[in-house]
């Protein structure tokens, strides 16, 4: 059991971390990817205080350095759901569980919207872990939506198990290996169906399944947190960074604009430091 789990590795995230670790406390920092693709693509940075000119990559490197002078280790992790379970928090990765008192977002903004009636069927048709779920489906028809090349050894995983796998790779140059995957180069517009999904629908057409499986690596703040208030798919915050749930806080891009990395940094160390008032006031403090 940890005292917080941060998750993002942008520099809300990198900020948040180094801020528990000189507040001396017991934490896990998860990420999807080492360090965030929006750090990395910035072509120059002119607007971060104390270094007037660099590449995202310079940035990139600035931050991460910090965090392994420090010894801070990024734990790799697709993080599925958090669920409230009492005085604590679980944190879904796959298969595997983390426990923390208190948890900071600092997930960014997802580019995109999710697609009409995924938010509805998440659960009743819809999963976006192939491990956990995909034995619920063998021997039946799924669609698979990769995102992301790094998915698709799941995506194979889910072929081989299901009757019939269509699967609608979302980037250019894949390399789905399995021959029972059916590869359809559309992008699926609608979900639908009664109690269950059954129904996946592009512009020109549909195809019907048992279920389907959303491989990403991000998810917006209301899928990843059941009873998260947001606004316009922002995290709704305080000052001090609390949402509306007790012992989640959210900081940098998730919580609205503008998208900056000094605002990012800025909540992520304001995060940081509620979250240890809290554990404070409601004697976690381990
Ligand atoms: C091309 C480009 C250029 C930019 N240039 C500038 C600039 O010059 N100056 C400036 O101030 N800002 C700039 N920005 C904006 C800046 O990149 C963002 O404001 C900043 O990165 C936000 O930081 P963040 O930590 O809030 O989120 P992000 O950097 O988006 O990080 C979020 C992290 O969370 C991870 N994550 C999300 N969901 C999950 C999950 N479920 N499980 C595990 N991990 C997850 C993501 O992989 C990522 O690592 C630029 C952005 C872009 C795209």
């Amino acid at each position: 059991m940890y005292d917080v789990a941060i998750i993002g590795s942008g520099p809300a995230g990198i900020s948040a971390a180094i801020n528990l670790k000189v507040l001396g406390k017991n934490f896990i920092w998860l990420s999807n990817g080492e360090v965030s693709k929006k750090l990395t693509q910035a072509e120059r940075v002119k607007n971060y205080p104390g270094l007037p000119d660099v590449t995202g990559g310079e940035l990139a490197w600035t931050f991460r350095n910090h965090t392994d002078v420090m010894n801070i280790k990024l734990c790799e992790e697709v993080i599925t759901g958090v669920y409230d379970t009492g005085d604590k928090f679980t944190l879904l990765a796959g298969e595997r569980e983390y426990e923390a008192r208190a948890v900071i977002l600092c997930t960014g903004v997802e580019a995109g919207k999710p697609i009409e009636g995924e938010d509805e069927f998440v659960g009743r048709g819809i999963s976006y872990c192939a491990t956990c779920d995909g034995q619920l489906y063998k021997d039946k028809t799924i669609a698979v939506l990769c995102t992301d090349k790094k998915f698709e050894h799941e995506v194979e995983f889910l072929a081989e198990l299901s009757k019939r796998c269509y699967v609608m790779p979302m980037y250019r140059g894949y390399e789905i290996k399995s021959p029972k995957a059916e590869i359809i180069l559309k992008n699926p517009v609608k979900f639908s169906g009664g109690m269950r999904l059954n129904t996946v629908a592009f512009k020109d057409g549909s195809v019907e399944v048992d279920g389907v499986f959303i491989l990403k690596g991000s998810f917006s703040p209301s899928t990843l947190v059941h009873g998260l208030r947001t606004q316009n798919g922002h995290i709704e915050v305080s000052r001090d960074c609390s949402t509306n749930i007790a012992g989640i806080f959210a900081a940098g891009d998730c919580t609205g604009r503008p998208y900056q990395y000094a605002k990012s940094v800025g909540e992520g160390n304001v995060a940081a430091h509620s979250a240890v008032e809290y554990l404070a006031k409601t004697k976690h403090n381990v």
